[in-house]
């Protein structure tokens, strides 16, 4: 039955995600649990993707699905006029837990940094005669909405959906002095992340977000941190902005927030918090089922403290890539922080890299022609990694 599913999957071409680089050679998942994963033949993998930095706790994780479970027989949705205990409890959470004050509740990452864009340019309006552009980096990735593919610095997303929306400024990441270039009159926010994923794990210096910080703060610009990816633990703090020692304005929050139900958000500190009732909304933001889950996750991630699990084994995972580089003369850089990495080959095999690690029963992503992606769930073991990078350097003796 699952087979002939598979099929009829693969027949009406729904529409597969993944990086545009991606090479895949399974098609079909099944089952998760931990950092393993199942395809329909039963064959296992270590999802070195982490359902695409989601699965922080795993995949299925019993406490989440206790949460969706006790919630969807209690209350699933309510009018958005109104509060529900789950949606208050994950807002004093995640506010307790961070330099912001204020939670937005929406459904999705791209959803998030939309939502903080309004936020900037109404702060703009207000505080800032009426300025609305906001800088973004070269090699970003902020969503696949209309705004948002103008946000991300990336052509590949842009370049068949023209005309872009207007009021968006891409600048080279991790160089201060563009930005300071690209700031006028207009500019009301600069949005970056706090370590780039989707443009390649880039690490940006250990200034760069200090020497940004100190800028907004000189111009009164907001500054937003698009954490959809580093946030919730992945970096090995539960911010990625804490790796850095700063405070940004808003924050945008998805992926790992619901770990594997669909929620995002974004945090405002009071300065920023501009918004009156009307100004935004979302049916579903908010929706009481998906912020029950995303509590449950989101407390395990607090209270076991998985972001220092995180740095722990990202450590670990540094070291093994390093070795493993030591091996392959092919391996020109193993980078990242946390449990996001990537090696970067002297080539472009990432491709044939990603299709033989799955046969070896490994998920990776193939993030830039030349480079794969490493962004497992928190939870990973230093065993599972030790098996997970010896099928990976099987991977590569075998290409
Ligand atoms: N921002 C960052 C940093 C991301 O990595 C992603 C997704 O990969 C997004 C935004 C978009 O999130 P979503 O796919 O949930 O819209």
């Amino acid at each position: 039955m699952l087979a002939i599913l598979a099929s009829i999957g693969v027949l009406l071409k729904i529409s597969p995600m993944g990086s545009v680089f991606e090479q895949r050679t399974i098609d079909v998942l099944v089952k998760g649990q931990g950092t393993k994963v199942w395809d329909e033949s039963g064959k296992e993998y270590l999802d070195f993707t982490g359902g695409w930095a989601v699965n922080n706790i795993g995949p299925s994780h019993p406490a989440v699905v206790e949460a969706v479970t006790t919630q969807a027989a209690t209350l699933m949705q309510t009018s958005n006029a109104y509060y529900t205990i789950p949606q208050l409890q994950l807002a004093q959470l995640l506010v307790d837990n961070s330099c912001l004050d204020k939670v937005f509740f929406c459904n999705s990452g791209a959803e998030a940094n939309e939502g903080a864009i309004k936020l900037a340019r109404k702060y703009g309006r207000l505080n800032k005669n009426g300025a609305y552009e906001i800088i973004t980096a070269l090699n970003s990735f902020h969503g696949r909405t209309l705004a948002m593919i103008a946000a991300t610095g990336q052509p590949q997303y842009q370049q068949n959906f023209q005309p872009l929306a207007p009021g968006f400024v891409n600048v080279p990441y991790n160089d201060i002095e563009a930005i300071k270039a690209a700031t006028s009159d207009k500019t009301c926010a600069v949005m970056v992340e706090p370590v780039q994923g989707e443009g390649g794990v880039n690490v940006p210096s250990e200034s760069y977000h200090k020497e940004l910080r100190k800028w907004c703060n000189d111009n009164g610009l907001v500054l937003i941190m698009d954490e959809v990816q580093t946030g919730m633990g992945r970096l090995g703090t539960l911010f990625g902005y804490e790796k850095f020692d700063i405070e940004p304005d808003i924050i945008t929050l998805a992926k790992g927030l619901g770990n594997g139900v669909p929620i995002g958000a974004f945090m405002s500190n009071l300065k920023t918090s501009v918004f009156e009732p009307g100004d935004h909304g979302s049916t579903f933001g908010g929706n009481v089922l998906t912020c029950a889950a995303a509590y449950a996750a989101a407390r395990i991630i607090i209270d076991e403290k998985i972001s220092q699990q995180a740095e722990e084994t990202g450590e670990y995972l540094a070291e093994i890539l390093n070795e493993l580089k030591s091996r392959h003369n092919n391996i020109r850089e193993v980078r990242g922080m946390g449990l996001l990495r990537a090696i970067e080959f002297t080539d472009d095999l990432s491709p044939v890299v990603v299709a033989a690690a799955n046969k070896e029963g490994v998920l990776l992503n193939a993030v830039r022609p030349n480079a794969v992606r490493m962004m497992p769930p928190l939870t990973i073991t230093k065993e599972e990694i030790d098996v997970g990078v010896a099928r990976i350097d099987a991977a590569l003796g075998n290409i």
